[in-house]
């Protein structure tokens, strides 16, 4: 497939170069990793400036097979739980004051419990150390499909649940191989149907061949399971290796697209090319009351 040239509406804005340096020498003081570094994110500047950073638990190298995702995926790479790791998070978080802190994990099928004792650790360690006003929001895979370990980390009190539904159903063979469409679904469900209390949240990516009809039909399911925040970015291969980029869609596209989603009930939408999972996470504080 011929490889499209980037139109200007991509370039991102080169921010905090020096703010960049500096996080990723404390997070290295902490032994810690964040999504930011590993997959690339070209927003990276803006939100260390803004003092938001996503933290990845569970090491750097996942046991799924994702064709869009540049994150490691040799099975010799896969780290054993560090248990250090949550509180040195929770230390950090208070270190550097931040008010919305991100979580989120590759996916370990290797894990007995999929890793969710680890999230449950951290929500423990960052409510005890840092600033009772401070909100977490953890993005979760799917556990392989056992929900129990998703009402296991809701009832540790999380304020906003995320999970990605990353593309439309049609393209899940070729995109997300090893994950599964309806199950997906279920995880964001049953995190509502756990606690109705709690944010729900889902993102995908456009630009990999999917149509407008079916980008609004995914909208609708998963208002249908009650889904709060959604945020739609555009797919940006990490290399040529990667799952090859069919469109770059215009930003007017993906107007439309949040114009349908807050008429389809949706409490907050982030919809625009440069938009990841985590972009402007902190907005949901405004619909929290913290
Ligand atoms: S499950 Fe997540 S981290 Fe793993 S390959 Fe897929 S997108 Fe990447």
């Amino acid at each position: 497939m011929e490889v499209l040239r980037k139109p200007a509406w991509l370039k991102s804005k080169k921010l905090g170069a020096r703010k960049t340096r500096e996080i990723i020498k404390i997070l290295r003081k902490y032994n810690l990793h964040t999504v930011c570094e590993s997959a690339k994110c070209p927003n990276q500047g803006e939100c260390f400036e803004n003092g938001t950073a996503t933290f990845m638990i569970l090491g750097e190298t996942c046991t799924r097979n994702c064709s869009f995702c540049a994150i490691d995926k040799t099975k010799k790479n896969l780290e054993p739980v560090d248990k250090n790791e949550p509180k040195a998070i929770a230390k950090l978080s208070n270190e550097l004051g931040l008010k919305y802190v991100v979580i989120t994990t590759v996916t370990r099928d290797d894990l007995s419990d999929g890793g969710a004792s680890q999230f449950i650790e951290v929500i423990k360690q960052i409510r005890e150390i840092c600033d009772p006003e401070v909100a977490i929001e953890l993005l979760i895979s799917d556990f392989g499909g056992d929900l129990d370990q998703v009402k296991r980390i809701i009832n540790a009190g999380p304020d906003v649940l995320n999970h990605n539904i990353e593309t439309v159903q049609r393209l899940y063979g070729v995109v997300r191989p090893m994950a599964d469409f309806e199950r997906s679904l279920k995880v964001l469900q049953t995190a509502k149907k756990t606690d109705g209390s709690i944010l729900t949240k889902s993102g995908f990516m456009v630009g990999l061949g999917e149509t407008k009809i079916e980008v609004l039909e995914l909208l609708k399911k998963l208002r249908d399971v009650d889904v709060d925040i959604i945020t739609i970015g555009q797919y940006m291969a990490p290399t040529q290796d990667h799952y090859t980029v069919a469109e770059y869609v215009h930003p007017d596209t993906f107007a439309h697209y949040k114009i349908e989603g807050v008429r389809m009930g949706f409490r907050l939408i982030e919809s625009a090319p440069l938009v990841r999972s985590s972009y402007h996470a902190e907005q949901a504080k405004k619909i929290l009351n913290k």
